[in-house]
């Protein structure tokens, strides 16, 4: 297994933010495009097959039609969305489709509403880790592991020695293992579904044990902000 930092989602230094921010001066991507994540929790896997988690989503009515941006692929909302991402709050406001015509690169604008978007990364990536900045915590005992943002420098620098052992109760892992709060993941293969703030929606059961069933592996969620 190799890893790596994406010069996009991980901790960068100021150099490479610098970069990052003279990028996006002729990007048409918001800033901020706030998503909820989907992963496997186990950061290594990728599907095997290519297809197999767009299959699943077909099946489960999440996406419909593909449309490209800026050269990804994405997928508009199917009809059976709503059902799997399931909005919290009581009148949430969600865009399903384009705010305008699908005629124009305004209109295709894809953080501007609710569409799904899948990205495979060579190595393990870490995602962005800029919503709420807390500390994560241990998964046995629950307490804050404070020595987080030392622990993500190890894993930058070499991600093999990057564990953590928990001060309060003894307990020790990868860095994956801790209770990031599901604001980061670590993994090569991520489901984004854009235009999503923190909290404001949340993966049904059945839509995670549908993707649990392609990797025979459980998944989890995260939000992000890139
Ligand atoms: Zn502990």
């Amino acid at each position: 297994m190799r890893f790596s930092v994406s010069t996009r989602y991980d901790f960068r230094s100021g150099s490479q933010r610098a970069a990052a921010g003279r990028k996006q001066l002729v990007s048409s991507v918001p800033a901020h495009s706030y998503k909820l994540v989907l992963y496997c929790t186990d950061p290594a896997w990728v599907p095997s097959e290519p297809g197999l988690v767009e299959a699943c989503l077909r099946d489960e009515g999440v996406i419909a039609e593909r449309f490209e941006f800026e050269a990804t692929t994405h997928y508009l909302c199917g009809e059976r969305f709503l059902d799997a991402v399931m909005f919290l709050g009581c009148s949430p406001a969600v865009s399903l489709q384009p705010p305008i015509a699908f005629d124009s690169a305004e209109a295709l604008d894809p953080s501007r509403f609710c569409n799904v978007r899948f990205r495979q990364h060579e190595c393990v990536t870490m995602l962005a880790y800029e919503i709420h900045n807390l500390a994560p915590r241990c998964p046995s005992c629950r307490s804050n592991y404070d020595e987080w943002r030392a622990l993500v420098a190890a894993w930058r620098d070499d991600p093999g020695s990057a564990t953590w052992n928990c001060p309060s109760c003894a307990a020790a892992g990868a860095i994956e293992q801790l209770y990031w709060r599901h604001a980061t993941a670590f993994g090569r293969f991520f489901v984004e579904i854009w235009a999503i703030h923190p909290h404001e929606a949340v993966p049904s059961e059945r839509l995670l044990h549908a993707l649990e069933d392609c990797s025979a592996l459980p998944w989890d969620y995260c939000y992000t902000a890139s």
